[in-house]
């Protein structure tokens, strides 16, 4: 029932793609890209447009996606052919993703696309992820011209490695995110630093491990980068950090390939000949027997691995082993879904379901809450307010209801003259 549900509407993706002509791509996350290689089958003959850092990242993500999908499917198959059920299928297979990368078209950030005639595109950086943009289409007709920005997602000032949103260019209609339309975010500043340094000292002195579920992709790297400048201002005596997921291995590679994306003191670093990620006290896993011996070894050494909601992956077997261990510390560095085992170590749950196995909890659990690659309401309203002149429509979307009505009442109180509207799913609005 609710699988089969599930499966059915990741096909249907509410329009029919062979009216499509081409799709612009604001950033390789899967929640914005991964729909992208059901396109094909049904009939869609356009093009990808997108930054190419995106084009790159996106590729590997995909490709990723599928293989985790095929993966799961067969294990499911198994257990659903032992009670004569029904067989899941994958949404998409690896085929399927080689089909849209082929469609890829990877753009500067800056240049002015030409999408059809009498339509361009322009991809502005949005400073969420590596490759990330708004994106800005401008359609002529009769001697009119209409711009609308898109968003996409929005990023933070100061993160590393990434340069800052680049202020909102001109436009008629703004179509904005909301994630965190109604929240605001802890700085991450020097308590951040202090609660980082404390971490390694522990695990240095009880000879732990500091088990660190991450995305694999921006929030990993990331991580790498903050770890480094804490040993290059002389904070901590660095401990061996692992790296434990073939993606990120990955994504890191494209990370390398894209100086375009940096920041200033990234490219300083770039240009300086150093390896950005690397250090003699980093290590990427990348085979199966690697990842094991990290199981039984000792510490005291860091380990980053995915999922980063403990959903899935070699984390899982990180966790197994070091869970029971009560110098050992397991740190949370983004947000945690609801019904996830990331979730649940969080609240503080003193026995877990690891493989489904009831397993008692005697780590200690550390969090960090300013992290996020979003922007906050405040970075959202100050976003519209630098766009000069004021669009004269705002469509609020991308967030949870709360967030977005939330949002788009605080815009419209700011800016009486703006027409702001919190769409319904799958509504047409003409422009
Ligand atoms: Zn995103």
């Amino acid at each position: 029932g609710r699988r089969q549900e599930a499966y059915r509407r990741n096909q249907d993706i509410g329009f029919d793609p062979k009216s499509l002509g081409a799709v612009l791509l604001s950033h390789a996350h899967i929640d914005h890209s991964g729909a992208l290689p059901v396109l094909p089958g049904q009939g869609f003959s356009g093009k990808v447009y997108l930054t190419r850092a995106s084009a790159d990242l996106a590729g590997i993500m995909l490709e990723d996606s599928a293989r985790v999908q095929e993966y799961d499917c067969r294990y499911v198959n198994k257990q659903e052919r032992r009670r004569g059920k029904t067989c899941v299928q994958p949404i998409y297979d690896a085929d399927d993703v080689r089909k849209i990368v082929k469609r890829f078209e990877g753009t500067r950030y800056g240049d002015q696309v030409k999408i059809a005639p009498r339509l361009t595109a322009s991809f502005h950086d949005a400073g969420h992820i590596l490759g990330s943009a708004a994106v800005r289409v401008k359609y002529t007709a009769r001697g009119n011209t209409t711009t609308v920005l898109f968003s996409g997602d929005l990023g933070r000032s100061h993160m590393p490695i990434l340069r800052d949103p680049e202020p909102p260019p001109a436009c008629d209609v703004l179509i904005l995110e909301s994630t965190y339309g109604d929240r605001l975010h802890e700085q991450a500043g020097e308590e951040m630093k202090r609660k980082a340094q404390d971490l390694i000292e522990h695990a240095r002195t009880h000879k732990s491990k500091l088990i660190v579920p991450a995305f694999a992709v921006g929030r990993t790297q990331e991580l790498v980068m903050r770890i480094k400048e804490l040993v290059g201002e002389g904070r901590v005596e660095p401990i061996p950090i692992y790296i434990d997921s073939p993606l990120a291995g990955k994504a890191t590679e494209v990370f390398k390939r894209h100086p375009e994306c940096y920041d200033e003191e990234t490219m300083k670093t770039f240009s300086s000949g150093g390896d950005v990620f690397a250090s003699r006290y980093i290590h990427f896993v990348s085979s199966p027997e690697e990842s094991k011996r990290l199981n039984a070894m000792r510490g005291p050494c860091v380990i980053i691995s995915s999922s980063g909601m403990c959903e899935g992956g070699r984390i899982i077997h990180h966790l197994k082993h070091a869970i029971q261990d009560e110098a050992n510390v397991i740190v949370f560095v983004g947000f945690q879904a609801e019904h996830t085992l990331g979730r649940k170590l969080v609240e503080g749950w003193d026995v877990v379901p690891i493989f489904g196995i009831p397993t008692k909890r005697r780590a200690q659990i550390v969090k960090f809450n300013g992290l996020s690659a979003h922007a906050d309401r405040n970075d959202l309203l100050a976003y519209v307010r630098a766009i000069n002149p004021l669009p004269s429509k705002v469509f609020v979307v991308h967030g949870e209801e709360k967030q977005a009505l939330s949002l788009g009442a605080a815009i419209q109180a700011e800016h009486p003259k703006i027409d702001v509207r919190v769409p319904h799913p799958a509504s047409t609005h003409e422009l």
